[in-house]
């Protein structure tokens, strides 16, 4: 709590483990419906239909938890952190908008690895939503094409293989190396570019700070390590002004 008080300019990081008290599993979850299936790569969506109409519909037999989630006492407390100027960016892993709904701005939001909630199109960058997509994908049985250009529309996240997005990779450098304190929260920091985050940081002279249940790839370098419960540490952080 006194870091947070004494902090001038702090980075929040998250990975999926702010999001499972919202009942969106984490990677690592047994029988998560993410460890379920290989993943599919970039290349193979691009090239076959098949893959295309796979990934919809793994997409939508997800999408109902994902749909129903509401922000969890860890996104509630970061959105507040924002909210009274504590915190300058927020840089997350996960997809599933609910440091949004939590009320993070998009000048502060940095998202490392898309945005599941619509789609895109991979040649003109096009958003569309998701009913779209799905009543098309139901009526079809193939993963629609764009109506405006006809190129391969695609959730707007980063799949294994795609590229990181230049700005959001740019913004969250900047973050980094312009923060005071940096707080990691539920991330296992094994996925990088992404774990290359805090590594910045640190190197840079910030304090770094990470809360997790279990031990993480990084915890021998940070100043501070909390394995408890994101909720349970993240809630009292709400009475801060
Ligand atoms: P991860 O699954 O590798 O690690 C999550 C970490 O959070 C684990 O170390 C776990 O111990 C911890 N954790 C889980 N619940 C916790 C809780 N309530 N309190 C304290 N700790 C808790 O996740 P990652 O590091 O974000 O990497 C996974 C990749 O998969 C990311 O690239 C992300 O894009 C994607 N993903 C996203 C979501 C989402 O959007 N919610 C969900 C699953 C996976």
């Amino acid at each position: 709590m006194d870091m947070i008080t004494a902090s001038r300019k702090m980075v929040i990081f998250t990975g999926a483990g702010i999001s499972t008290e919202s009942g969106i599993p984490d990677f690592r979850s047994p029988g998560g419906l993410w460890t379920n299936n290989m993943p599919i790569y970039f290349d193979d969506f691009v090239r076959s239909a098949e893959m295309r109409a796979e990934a919809w519909r793994r997409k939508f037999a997800m999408e109902d938890s994902f749909a129903n989630a509401r922000p969890s006492r860890g996104h509630k407390a970061v959105a507040h952190l924002v909210r009274i100027g504590r915190a300058s960016h927020v840089v997350t892993q996960n997809i599933d908008n609910l440091h949004q709904a939590a009320g993070v701005g998009d000048e502060q939001m940095i998202e490392l690895h898309g945005n599941g909630s619509f789609a895109k199109c991979l040649s003109c960058d096009r958003r569309h939503e998701l009913d779209w997509v799905r009543s098309e994908f139901e009526r079809t049985e193939e993963s629609p094409n764009c109506p405006a250009c006809g190129g391969h529309v695609k959730s707007a996240t980063v799949s294994f293989g795609q590229s990181m997005p230049e700005p959001e990779m740019v913004r969250a450098q900047e973050a980094a190396l312009a923060c005071d304190l940096f707080i990691a929260i539920g991330s296992s920091l094994v996925v990088y570019p992404a774990a290359g985050f805090p590594i910045m940081a640190k190197k840079n002279g910030a304090t770094l700070v990470i809360l997790n249940r279990e031990e993480t790839e990084l915890d021998a370098i940070a100043d501070l390590v909390i394995h408890d419960e994101i909720g349970d540490v993240m809630e009292p952080l709400l009475g801060l002004n």
